[in-house]
């Protein structure tokens, strides 16, 4: 047969095999009929229902309408030409048709599955199936003999129903499994002898008269190929086991037939028994089969598949190895591996069973830690990337998964990749980013980075500071709507269509705008990245702020313009002038552009630049000017004559200083020139008026000198005639030449008195013009002025007179030692204390007290006296100075005598002060420099005491 019920479709068999399965139905029907027993309308056994069974179900349900009238048909001819009446064979034909039919809606599920013989369902099915297909029969076939009158009901619904079923159960397996694919022969010689002992026993049991109760015997036989030799053999066997059972019992053989033979059961019956056993042997055998071959099956899916996994294993791209608990079950040990992960692990396979995983990977606390979970079965795998442990190198992506069922012995597969190229490629990678990432946000500039949309992906840490936008509002931003690059895109958009491989940068000025709204000026260069094709896949555009340079330009061209007084001119190395400014063409009368280019020395009037340098050239004489001037140099401001446009002089006041910036050497000069013909103009007038003055001093200085010599001239000349008055009235007085007369004493007196005033006056005068004309010649000797006290006092003692005044005049234990002209510093003392008395009212009290106060000879004189307006102190040491209480009081004085007491103090080197007030009497000090009379005197060890 060319075709089976092997998949869900049924296909339609060939007429071949219809035409078989139809013949097979005579066949069988026609073999039946003619072992019927006599006497008895209907067989022992009809195999043809298991050929009307196949014919339908092996095909599809469309073609039954088709064949049900050919297996009636067929049905009917088998009867009829076994002899059996017309009717009977019409009514039986029916009927198998009928069981036919059910059969096959139930074996198919109305022709929704084919019939086929593969599981134990197929088996239970067809179980089933002949159950209720036989028993249709016989209750239809029963009925029709009952109908017909040709025989007993209840005998032929048992016969019929055994035999159906039997037939059904035997013979239908065979047609079923012939369809399925043929397997070779296996097992031949096995074959042989169980055929051999089929046949055996067969023969044994069925062939003799016998009774034994062996029948079992090759139900034992068919057991073994059922277990051994497959289907198709065992239902081969069985339907022809089957058949000739069956023949042999209705030919009156075999335990069956021998035994009914003398027993008073009913043909009928025995038939059916001998049926029933057929069916059971079935019952037993097939399922027996069907679960044998089952596990045949199974057995060798596992081993194929067990046999793929080695394979796998072994010849696995991946890393594969086995690994186990060790003793101590704090790791894993290498059971096993495969040749990659040999290769991964840098071993052979000798070298790595037997490690332990850790020893082989450095695979950390997670390990340890995901251990004991993956033995107990908490966990299902772990999974790490590690490096390998010295002197291994490289690095492995390992996966661990449990093999074991839970609570067997725990053991694990280990999956290893090597990737240590890709790790090295990645890490390579992150140090080529965090190089660019420095690279970005180290620049100084604005970076941004976009994509082919121009939408920003990338901005530098600079642009932040710069734009004050932060990365956040410019990321996913066209960029050209940012505000920061230029709003016409043209350049970019450009940039990223062009197609070519050429590396041309984009440049170009633009404004921006910053966050807070500030205008930047900015220098674009925008270029395209591009992949390993060559295809545009990034814009890259850097932005330089040039804000504060463009300012600056704009700056120095104002200034350039701004000065017209001042010239600026910039001169190369050469000598040569490279800028000028407006003030420089303002002044020499030249545009600035006929300027640029002119040697220097041009403007320099060239006489006095040769004669100034001494060069023997104009041309050397710049290098002479500008020669040693350092970095930062500056020559000092000197005036120079500068020739105008028309061959005029120009006064300036010129410098001229090195111009560098910091990193280069000198990159030219700097001159920088003012007109100062005006500044030198009110000069000369003002050194005019200076000599003018200083002609009056001078004459205002001799006159002064003609008149101290005039009144040194007449002191001199008075004295010498009043020292004769003087000297002449004294005779007079005392009565050396005459005796005066009484009232001519008082007159005496008066000339006399006012002739010592005149001569004080006159010293006093000649004092101060020989001080004026320096005239006077100082003493340099050692004086004790303590020594002095005594001819002072007794100078002074006089004028007090009868007068009611305490002169207290206090030595000091010491000497008072000072360097300087005697008569001079008794004349200081003289003239303080004579000042003291003559302002001092009576009842008042003059003291001198003399000592040495810190390193200083000290005289100090006190009053008690009329003292002087603090207001008028300031004029105190001046000539003719009187106070405004001694003028209102009367009292005489010239007002010379504490100026020349001041000049003699000054001309010792020292100092004289007065601490007085308008009628708080009076303290003058005087200081002097000590002198050092000798070693065992020690300078300011004593100080005056103030008087009590
Ligand atoms: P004369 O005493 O001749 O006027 P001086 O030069 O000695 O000239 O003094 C100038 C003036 O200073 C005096 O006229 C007087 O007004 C004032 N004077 C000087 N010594 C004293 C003093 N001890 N007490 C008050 N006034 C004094």
């Amino acid at each position: 047969m060319s075709t089976g019920p092997t998949s869900g479709d049924v296909r339609a068999p060939s007429w071949r095999t219809l035409l078989l399965l139809l013949v097979g139905v005579y066949v069988a029907g026609r073999g039946a009929v003619f072992f019927k027993p006599d006497g008895f309308p209907i067989t022992t056994f009809w195999p043809a229902t298991a050929f009307c069974v196949a014919t339908f179900a092996l095909s599809p349900a469309r073609r039954w309408p088709a064949l049900a009238p050919a297996v009636f048909v067929v049905s009917v001819l088998a009867s009829v030409t076994g002899g059996r009446a017309w009717d009977l064979s019409i009514g039986f034909g029916v009927t198998n048709t009928v069981e036919a039919g059910v059969a096959a809606l139930l074996l198919t599920s109305a022709g929704r599955r084919a019939a086929r013989l593969a599981s134990q369902e197929d088996f239970l099915r067809l179980l089933a199936t002949a159950l209720v297909a036989a028993a249709v029969l016989s209750l239809s076939a029963a009925s029709v003999v009952r109908l017909l009158g040709a025989g007993d009901f209840s005998a032929t619904v048992e016969s019929t129903f055994a035999s159906h079923v039997a037939a059904l159960m035997t013979l239908l397996p065979l047609l079923l499994v012939l369809g399925d694919e043929p397997r070779p022969p296996r097992r031949g010689v096995e074959l042989a002898a169980q055929v051999s002992v089929l046949v055996a026993t067969t023969v044994l049991v069925f062939a003799f008269q016998q009774t034994a109760p062996i029948a079992i015997a090759p139900v034992v036989a068919l057991s073994w190929a059922a277990l051994r030799l497959g289907l198709p053999v065992l239902t081969a066997e069985l339907g022809i086991f089957a058949v000739v059972a069956s023949l042999l019992t209705a030919h009156g053989q075999g335990p069956f037939a021998t035994a009914l033979a003398g027993s008073d059961l009913r043909p009928l019956l025995a038939a059916a028994l001998g049926q029933g056993f057929l069916a059971c042997a079935a019952l037993l055998v097939l399922p027996l089969c069907i679960a044998a071959e089952r596990n045949a099956a199974l057995v060798e899916r596992i081993t194929s598949d067990s046999l793929l996994f080695r394979r796998n294993f072994t010849e696995s791209l991946v890393g594969m190895a086995f690994v186990e608990p060790a003793a101590s079950g704090r790791e894993l040990v290498v059971v096993e591996l495969n040749d990659t992960a040999a290769g991964v692990l840098g071993g052979t396979e000798d070298d790595l069973v037997g490690r332990r995983l850790g020893d082989l990977v450095e695979l950390g606390p997670d390990y340890h830690a995901a251990l004991p979970r993956l033995l107990r079965g908490t966990q299902h795998g772990w999974r790490t990337e590690a490096p390998l442990r010295p002197p291994r190198e490289g690095r492995v992506d390992l996966l661990l998964s449990p093999l074991s069922e839970p609570g067997s012995t725990p053991f694990f597969a280990v999956q290893l990749l090597d990737v240590t190229t890709a790790y090295t490629a990645r890490r390579a990678l992150e140090v080529a980013q965090k190089l660019t990432n420095a690279t970005l946000d180290t620049t100084n500039c604005i970076i941004l980075v976009t994509d082919l949309e121009g939408v920003v992906v990338r901005v530098n840490a600079a642009t932040e500071q710069i734009t004050g936008y932060t990365e956040a509002e410019l990321l996913g931003r066209q960029v050209w709507d940012t505000g920061i690059a230029p709003p016409e895109a043209r350049d970019l958009r450009a940039l990223l269509d062009w197609l070519d491989d050429s590396d041309r940068t984009a440049s170009h000025e633009a404004d921006a705008v910053t966050r807070s709204g500030q205008a930047l000026r900015i220098v674009w260069n925008s270029d395209v990245v591009r992949d390993e094709l060559g295809r545009p896949s990034y814009a890259v555009m850097t932005g330089m702020d040039v804000t504060d340079e463009r300012t600056t330009t704009g700056l120095v061209d104002h200034l350039m313009e701004a000065s017209q007084s001042t010239a600026i001119i910039g001169i190369d190395t050469a000598g040569r002038i490279s800028v000028v400014n407006s003030g420089t063409a303002h002044l020499l009368g030249y545009e600035r552009e006929e300027l640029v280019g002119v040697p220097f020395h041009r403007l320099l009037k060239p006489t006095e630049l040769l004669e100034r340098t001494g060069a023997e050239s104009v041309e050397d004489a710049f290098d002479i000017l500008v020669r040693g001037l350092g970095r930062d140099g500056e020559t000092q401001a000197r005036d120079w004559t500068w020739l105008t446009r028309t061959a005029g002089e120009q006064l300036v006041s010129m410098t001229l200083s090195v111009a560098q910036d910091s990193l280069t050497a000198r990159t030219g000069y700097l001159c920088v020139a003012r007109d100062v013909t005006e500044q030198r103009h009110s000069q000369e007038v003002l050194i005019a008026a200076l000599d003018k003055e200083r002609d009056a001093v001078d004459r205002l200085r001799s006159l002064d000198q003609a008149k101290n010599e005039f009144v040194s001239t007449v002191s001199h000349e008075l004295r010498t005639p009043v020292t004769s008055i003087v000297g002449y009235t004294e005779m007079l007085r005392d009565g050396s030449i005459v005796e005066p007369l009484p009232d001519q004493v008082p007159l005496l007196d008066s000339i006399g008195r006012n002739g010592q005033r005149l001569i004080a006056m006159i010293n006093d005068l000649l004092m101060l013009s020989g001080l004026d004309a320096r005239t006077v010649h100082w003493r340099h000797d050692p004086v004790d002025l303590a020594a002095t006290l005594t001819s002072v006092e007794d100078a002074v003692r006089p004028l007090v007179g009868r007068r009611r005044l305490a002169l207290d005049v206090r030595r000091p234990a010491d000497a008072v030692p000072v360097l300087g002209d005697r008569a001079q510093l008794e004349r200081v003392m003289v003239n303080l204390l004579s000042n003291a008395v003559k302002f001092t009212e009576d009842g008042g009290t003059v003291t001198l007290e003399m000592g040495v106060e810190a390193g200083e000879a000290v005289v100090r004189v006190r009053d008690t006296g009329i003292g002087i307006p603090v207001a008028e102190q300031g004029a105190l040491f001046e000539r003719f100075f009187r106070s405004t209480t001694a003028q209102s009081r009367q009292i005489q004085g010239t007002g010379l005598g504490l100026s020349i007491v001041s000049a003699i103090v000054s001309a010792h080197g020292g100092s004289i002060e007065v601490e007085s007030a308008h009628l708080e009497g009076s303290v003058f000090t005087v200081r002097l420099p000590l002198a050092d009379l000798g070693p065992s005197r020690s300078a300011g060890s004593r100080v005056v005491e103030p008087a009590g």
